[in-house]
C-alpha cells in the first residue's frame, strides 16, 4: 500500500498545502489544498474520500476536485464522514449558495457525489483497505484513521487534543507509522487547548501513554507555516526535556510530496 503525502500544513502559503493523503491511486484521506498537485488524470481516478472532520483546511479541495472531474467519471465520487461532517458539508459547501449540491446533480438517481455516514470504531473495507474510524478529541464532529491493507497500518490522529481513547485503541493494532498533528508551538499552548489542537508540551504527554513495546515511526504534520520552526525547535528538545532524560520515540517531519511504502 503506498501512502502520498499531498498535504501536512495547518495552514496555505507557497509550498504549504492543507491536509489530504493519497493511498494508493483511489482513497483520498481528507481533501485539503494539497490535492491542487493531483493531475486530472489523478483525480479522476479517486473514488473514495474519507473525510476526518469539516474544517475547511480538510475539506476545501473537495469541491473543486468534483467540478473539474465529475463529467469525465462514471460513477458518484463516496464520500465517508460522520454524521455531523455529511451534515456540515450539505449545509455550508454542498448547498446551492457556497457550490452546488452534486449529491443531486445531475439526477438524484445518478449524482456525481454520495455521502457515505461512518461511525467511531466503524471499520469501512474499500478496494481492498480497511479503514477504522479512530476516536478524535476537536472542536467539532472528528475521527482519526487507520489504513491497512492487510498488513500494518498506517495510522493518522486528524486534528485532536489530548486522546486517550485513541491510545488505548492504538495499543491493539499493528502500527507501521503515526501521522499526529502538533498545530500549535507551546508560545500559542492557550490557543492550542482552546481550539483543541496539540502543541509539542501535550504531545509530549500523549507520546508518554504509548506502551514501551510498541514502536514505530513518529511523523508530525499540521504545523502552521509561521511556528513550523519553532514546534520543531521544541520537539527536537524532548530529549532534555522528558523526566529520565533519553526520549524512547522516533520522531519526523512530514513534508509535501513524500511517498510511504506501507
Ligand atoms: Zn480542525
Ligand atoms: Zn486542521
Amino acid at each position: 500500500m503506498k501512502v502520498r503525502v499531498l498535504g501536512c500544513s495547518g495552514a496555505i502559503a507557497k509550498d504549504c498545502r492543507t491536509t489530504s493523503f493519497l493511498i494508493d491511486s483511489d482513497i483520498l484521506i481528507d481533501a485539503g489544498t494539497g490535492v491542487g498537485d493531483l493531475t486530472l488524470d489523478e483525480m479522476c481516478a479517486v473514488n473514495h474520500v474519507f473525510l476526518t472532520h469539516s474544517h475547511l483546511d480538510h475539506v476545501a479541495a473537495l469541491p473543486l476536485m468534483v467540478d473539474a472531474v465529475a463529467s469525465q467519471r462514471t460513477e458518484a465520487l463516496k464520500i465517508y464522514a460522520l454524521a455531523g461532517t455529511i451534515a456540515a458539508l450539505k449545509a455550508h459547501i454542498f448547498n446551492n449558495v457556497i457550490w452546488p449540491d452534486f449529491s443531486v446533480i445531475p439526477s438524484t438517481a445518478a449524482p456525481f457525489i454520495s455521502f457515505h455516514e461512518i461511525a467511531m470504531g466503524q471499520t469501512i473495507c474499500v478496494v481492498g483497505k480497511n479503514i477504522e474510524a479512530l476516536p478524535a478529541v476537536h472542536t467539532v464532529p472528528a475521527v482519526g484513521y487507520s489504513v491497512s491493507a492487510g498488513g500494518p497500518c498506517w495510522v493518522f490522529t486528524g486534528d485532536t487534543e489530548r486522546n486517550p481513547a485513541f491510545w488505548r485503541r492504538l495499543e491493539q493494532l499493528d502500527v507501521a507509522m503515526l501521522v499526529i498533528e502538533t498545530a500549535f508551538s507551546n508560545r500559542e499552548k492557550e490557543l492550542a487547548r482552546r481550539s483543541l489542537h496539540l502543541s509539542p508540551a501535550t504531545l509530549a504527554s500523549e507520546l508518554d501513554l504509548i506502551d514501551e513495546q510498541h514502536k514505530f515511526p513518529i511523523f508530525i504534520t499540521h504545523t502552521k507555516p509561521f511556528e513550523t520552526e519553532l514546534i520543531m525547535g521544541e520537539i527536537a528538545q524532548f530529549d532534555e526535556v522528558l523526566p529520565g532524560g533519553s526520549f524512547p520515540h522516533d520522531i519526523r517531519w512530514l513534508n509535501a510530496g513524500q511517498l510511504f511504502e506501507v
